[in-house]
């Protein structure tokens, strides 16, 4: 019996045996007195491997995202990020609520901004009308990009702008393990250019909780005070953090494994008869619209019978996600399926 293939995101993966081995030999203490070993060695560890001088170990994504925006900004200033951006479209309007700051949003190429973009962005100083621009904020992957990914050039060249500027420049790194599988470039160079960076151990590294985010010493010092007023002070966090650097250890060599995958239902679609068109695939993420032959819930009812688990990303569109609890065998199956839908009488 096949197992369910989840598709819908990497976030649905489940600890391994020995990930959960290592979450239950993790030594902790409390993390509020800053005396889990475990926390700190993985803050230590993560902030070591981007070139970056301390970490703060957070519950998600969102919270690392959001106190780094906290601490960039003032009301009455604003952030400049592509209008996909998942601080602005996912994160429940938190900038507004959490920071009262605004945003600038670009419209770039599959979520992807130019440095030209970044400046024509920034506002005037000695206008009263305007807000203050204070932070650009890049996403790598681009989730509604289709898993797009900048190369370390892209953002050298954003963060000269920047500097040029004195504006802070963040990264949401939910995926930028996957970045760096795809560009090839180290992530000790990204300490050269981002002021903070909030890495997710969750997606497609596979741990069940938690996300770091870097920065320098003094700027993780005023995110630690926020990550305790936001709720996000964990105690024996150490069976987490465990999890986390085992992640870190044994899952970032195989992301290579979901990009090919990725690529093989990038070609399986393009050649499917329902399909209209498949966004280029980068990475682990792959988006594609249906064309009339197949509404997207037909679709994604159609998959459900095979035990296939997908969901709509928007009116015909769909993603799928490709990670660590995908075997060889679901992969396989999966192929089959799209290719069997071809040639299936399809419903109007
Ligand atoms: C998943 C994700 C996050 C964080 O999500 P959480 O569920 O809060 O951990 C942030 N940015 C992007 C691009 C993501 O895909």
């Amino acid at each position: 019996m096949i197992h369910t293939i989840d598709l819908r995101s990497d976030t649905v993966t489940k600890p391994t045996p020995e990930m959960l081995q290592a979450m239950f030999a993790a030594p902790v203490g409390d993390d509020v007195y800053g005396e889990d070993p475990t926390v700190n060695a993985l803050e230590e560890k993560t902030a070591a491997m981007f070139g970056m001088e301390a970490g703060l170990f957070c519950p998600s994504g969102t919270m690392t995202n959001q106190i780094a925006i906290k601490v960039h900004t003032q009301p009455l200033t604003e952030i400049i990020c592509d209008v996909t951006a998942h601080i602005h479209q996912y994160e429940g309007g938190g900038i507004a609520f959490n920071s009262a700051a605004s945003t600038a949003l670009v419209h770039g190429e599959r979520g992807k901004m130019t440095p030209q973009q970044v400046e024509e962005n920034i506002r005037p100083l000695d206008n009263i009308h305007f807000p203050e621009t204070r932070l650009v904020a890049l996403e790598n992957s681009c989730n509604k990009g289709g898993g797009s990914f900048y190369t370390l050039q892209e953002i050298a060249a954003i963060s000269e702008v920047c500097k040029r500027h004195h504006l802070s420049l963040h990264l949401d790194g939910a995926r930028v393990f996957n970045a760096l599988a795809a560009s090839g470039d180290a992530a000790k160079d990204y300490g050269l250019y981002f002021d903070s960076i909030s890495v997710c151990l969750s997606k497609g590294l596979g741990a069940p909780v938690g996300s770091v985010l870097l920065g320098g010493k003094d700027f993780i010092k005023r995110a630690r005070k926020i990550r305790k007023v936001m709720g996000g002070g964990m105690r024996q966090a150490g069976y987490l953090a465990a999890a986390c650097l085992y992640a870190l250890d044994h899952h970032v060599d195989r992301l290579q494994e979901d990009h090919r995958k990725a690529k093989e239902l990038e070609q399986a679609l393009q050649q499917a008869s329902y399909v209209d068109y498949v966004m280029p695939v980068e990475t682990n993420i792959v988006i594609f619209k249906l064309n009339d032959s197949f509404r997207d819930d037909s679709f994604v009812q159609a998959l459900a019978k095979q035990n296939i688990v997908a969901a709509s990303f928007g009116p015909q569109m769909i993603r799928f996600v490709t990670h660590l609890d995908i075997t060889e065998d679901m992969h396989q199956h999966l192929l089959q399926v799209l290719a069997a839908m071809n040639k299936e009488q399809v419903e109007v």
